[in-house]
């Protein structure tokens, strides 16, 4: 199911509550029961999913609530805000200020879409004025250095990397150095991806992390991995500081409850999303006109 779907079934119970003579426990059940399979088919976690349907229950409360009371909307405006609270952790991710130098470190499975998502992210702060840096720090996919190169060059964005060196720690903080020394204010350090979680990804992860001491780490996770979502990221934030979420491919046949999942395990904010290969396929996310057009 992809998002928009998400978004029509949400849309159509909300409808067919509001349609309803008189809004009793029934009718409330039938609206949720709905809204609850919507979002288990869109990907999003059961436990999330039950927890919402808790407490919605507990916030509507339909026998205190008066005659006079509009308990559609009390019921729309209580929906609204358990999908808002699933994606906004409470707290804001640390965004870089420009002309103080920030390290941001991208982390990631093969595949999510890691490296596209460092130039965008790079890309898009540049045409706001930073001067942003590329580190390659992935010695484990052959490829990734030139990958990172040419998009770099393409975007006019200074990068270092090594074909030698294959200490990934090591290119990391020699790449961070030098960035640092050209008055770079944007340092964004792209590491290894795996196929799968395992343990020497994290650990390289680990080291990285503790030799470049970055501001931010930002996972970046497909939005088609399903309902895997949730275990994936919460292993990447148990190995580092996970402060931020980039969604990637929200283009395709994404099931975008993934996005909800991630925020749940890493309690951090999806930041941006990826809406397709080219660097300038990269949105700002903000959860509650992103909610508003999922209810429509
Ligand atoms: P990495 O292994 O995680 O570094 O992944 P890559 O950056 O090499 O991306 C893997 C593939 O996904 C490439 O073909 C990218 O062009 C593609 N990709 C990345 N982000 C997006 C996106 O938002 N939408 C689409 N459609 N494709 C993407």
């Amino acid at each position: 199911m992809v998002l928009a779907e998400l978004g029509t079934s949400i849309s159509r119970a909300l409808q067919q509550m509001s349609n309803a003579t008189i809004i009793d426990e029934k009718v409330l059940n039938e609206c949720l029961n709905e809204i609850t399979r919507a979002l288990l088919q869109a990907d999003v976690q059961f436990k999330l999913v039950r927890d919402m349907q808790t407490n919605i229950k507990k916030i509507v409360n339909l026998d205190d609530l008066a005659a006079g009371h509009n308990k559609r909307r009390i019921i729309q405006q209580a929906i609204f805000n358990e999908l808002c609270k699933m994606l906004d952790p409470g707290k804001p991710s640390f965004t870089p200020k420009k002309g103080k130098p920030s390290i941001v470190m991208f982390v990631g499975l093969q595949g999510s879409g890691k490296t596209t998502t460092c130039t965008k992210y790079a890309y898009y702060h540049q045409k706001k004025g930073w001067k942003p840096a590329l580190v390659c720090a992935d010695t484990f996919r052959a490829g990734a250095f030139d990958q990172l190169k040419q998009n770099a060059a393409k975007a006019k964005i200074p990068f270092y990397g090594s074909y030698t060196e294959s200490d990934p720690v090591k290119i990391a903080v020699e790449g961070v150095e030098r960035s640092k020394k050209e008055n770079c204010d944007l340092i964004i350090v792209d590491t290894s991806g795996r196929h799968k979680q395992e343990a020497a990804l994290f650990e390289e992860m680990r080291q990285v992390s503790e030799a470049t001491k970055p501001d931010l780490v930002i996972f970046v996770m497909d939005s088609s991995i399903g309902q895997a979502a949730f275990d994936q990221a919460q292993a990447f934030k148990q190995s580092v500081a996970v402060g931020a979420v980039i969604v990637t491919k929200m283009d395709g046949h994404a099931k975008g409850g993934g996005a909800l999942s991630a925020v749940a395990a890493t309690k951090s904010p999806v930041i941006f999303i990826g809406t397709g290969e080219h660097m300038d396929d990269f949105q700002v996310f903000d959860v509650k006109p992103f909610v508003s057009r999922l209810l429509g």
